[in-house]
């Protein structure tokens, strides 16, 4: 889509990381900017592949604790809850969720299931299939707030849930586009045991890291096309883009769009139109030039043709 009345004259769009956030409804069209829409869990899954657009399967950390790894299914859905939700706050270290949780709680959906790693079940390859697995990652300050009690999710277990969905990356030669939060080396250390060597691409979403870490790590394990990092408008501004290759910036807006509701879908482009202008200037580049060279970087990406 051409810009035409922003800022941004001459340039084109595209959203690298979105999310559903409609009833079904809609097209799925999205207003014509190109877009890839990230599936976060056992809940989403099916309709975000449903739409008409491009699309992530993975398990977001938020959402790590829905589901389990692993052949055998857990003994009851306490056994695996109380394995990987630790309650913080006055009830540090009990042992015993309230029943009033576990209700509140869905049944553990089997990962093995969700994202199969043989490669006759599911394939990047063909055109209905995900283009990227997304989102997935490690999250240390998330808090889980249910019936009146704080948890975290263990990191052991997220640290699983993300392996798995890396390995299902690797079968099926897809990109992943990462979350991580306060726990760069630990997401550091899965991504380069699971994905070197392989030529699977990694988007560092809303980047939340040092330049340095970017630089001495990042970089260094996903050399040339490999590492991209997507800028939004939230976290990722801390970065300084100047030390940051032209060739390994995206855009996104992270928003949950909703393709029946117009607005959305403006709210949205005003966000991408704003992104590159902001980070445009910081660049010392003509924005429609850098929104160019954007939208060749995601189809780089994303292995559009
Ligand atoms: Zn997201």
């Amino acid at each position: 889509m051409e810009l035409g009345r922003g800022a941004v004259d001459g340039g084109v769009l595209c959203d690298a990381h979105c999310h559903w956030g409609g009833d079904g409804g809609g097209d799925g069209g999205g207003g014509g900017v190109p877009r890839v829409v990230m599936a976060t869990g056992p809940r989403d899954m099916a309709l975000v592949a449903g739409g008409h657009w491009r699309y992530g399967l993975g398990v977001h950390p938020w959402e790590a604790h829905t589901v389990y790894c692993g052949a055998a299914g857990p003994q009851s859905k306490r056994e695996h809850y109380e394995r990987v939700l630790q309650p913080q706050g006055a009830e540090a270290g009990a042992e015993v969720l309230p029943q009033g949780v576990i209700d509140e709680l869905p049944d553990p959906a089997p990962l093995r299931l969700l994202l199969p790693l043989s490669l006759d079940s599911g394939s990047g390859s063909t055109s209905s299939g995900p283009v990227c697995v997304g989102e997935v990652g490690l999250d240390r300050a998330r808090r889980l707030h249910l019936h009146n009690h704080t948890y975290r999710v263990d990191i052991a277990h997220q640290t699983a849930v993300l392996e798995h969905c890396l390995l299902y990356a690797r079968t099926h030669s897809l990109p992943v586009s990462l979350h991580v939060v306060r726990c760069q080396q630990l997401a550091w250390e899965c991504c380069t045991r699971v994905l070197q060597g392989s030529n699977v691409r990694v988007m560092l979403h809303s980047y939340s890291g040092s330049l340095q870490f970017l630089q001495t790590h990042w970089t260094v394990s996903f050399p040339g096309e490999q590492l991209y990092v997507s800028v939004g408008p939230g976290v990722s501004r801390r970065l300084d883009y100047t030390r940051v290759p032209r060739s390994s910036l995206l855009v996104e807006t992270d928003l949950f769009l909703d393709p029946s509701r117009e607005e959305t879908i403006a709210e949205a482009d005003a966000s991408l139109a704003e992104t590159i202008q902001w980070l445009a200037s910081q660049l010392g580049e003509d924005p429609s030039l850098l929104s160019r060279t954007i939208r060749n970087n995601y189809n780089t990406f994303y292995n559009i043709v």
